[in-house]
């Protein structure tokens, strides 16, 4: 188990668009262990997804360095696997080919992508929707897809950048209490990007506060209450108006 699984060094990101450079990060400097939960919390435009984003090899930062398992990141590592808000299915392709397309990208046999597709099928809810297609599932149910798709190649771990933002609370709380599950199940790491405070403190053992744009970390706030979690006790509703307060949302709104 490393301690410094997931770091972040001095990371800064400027995009250069059409009308001038966006500075979406500055100055980040972090460390997630191995095995933890770790939600990415700040307001919309604050940089979260900028910086998964970096984390998951898919943009580069600008500054600073990216360290995962040990490597500077060039590219994508083979340690972690990122699900996307808006699931990132391929309507044309079945559950099935859905599930499967990260292993057959990375050359796993066939026998080997049916095995492992029908394991995570069913560690999320998911035996018996295989021959389904996105179109024919609930949001939840593409979401769960996402899910399962990333864990077919043993990530060490998930990067997940507001997966349930676009679900109703109902389904919102049941995929969250799934997730948990999941991530005491597997032991995998799980760096989870939200704006909402209660999911945050509903899911996470650290929660790294984000200054608005550019962001930086203005907070690290560990959660220690035992799960699973209350939203209505007392402990969580104390640990979300702190939060409300270092967001500056008091007025509400999250
Ligand atoms: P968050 O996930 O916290 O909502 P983002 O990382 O999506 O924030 O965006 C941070 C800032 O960077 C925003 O102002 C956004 O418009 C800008 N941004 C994000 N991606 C790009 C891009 N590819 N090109 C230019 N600007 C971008």
């Amino acid at each position: 188990m490393s301690a410094r699984f997931i770091e972040c060094l001095d990371v800064g990101k400027t995009y250069q668009g059409r009308n001038g450079a966006v500075e979406a990060l500055r100055g980040v400097s972090l460390s997630c262990a191995e095995g933890e939960f770790v939600c990415l919390l700040g307001l919309s435009g604050c940089g979260k997804s900028t910086l998964l984003q970096m984390i998951a090899g898919l943009e580069t930062p600008s500054t600073g360095q990216i360290i995962v398992a040990g490597r500077e990141l060039d590219g994508p590592s083979p340690a972690t696997s990122i699900v996307f808000q808006d699931h990132g299915l391929f309507p044309w392709m079945s559950v099935q080919a859905n599930v499967e397309f990260n292993m057959k990208a990375r050359g796993v046999a066939r026998a080997e992508r049916r095995a492992r597709a029908a394991e995570m099928l069913d560690l999320t809810g998911l035996a018996g929707f295989a021959a389904r297609y996105p179109h024919e599932l609930s949001g939840g149910m593409r979401q769960r897809v996402g899910i399962a798709r990333a864990l077919t190649t043993r990530p060490r771990a998930l990067l997940m950048d507001e997966p349930f933002g676009a679900l109703d609370a109902q389904t919102r709380g049941h995929l969250q209490r799934e997730l948990l599950d999941i991530w005491a199940r597997q032991r995998t790491t799980v760096l989870f990007v939200t704006h909402s405070i209660d999911e945050a403190v509903f899911l996470a053992d650290r929660i790294l506060v984000f200054t608005p744009r550019p962001g930086q970390l203005a907070a690290v706030v560990g959660v220690d209450l035992p799960r699973p979690r209350d939203p209505r006790s007392e402990g969580f509703a104390a640990l979300s108006r702190q939060l409300r307060g270092m967001l500056g949302t008091e007025g509400g709104a999250e």
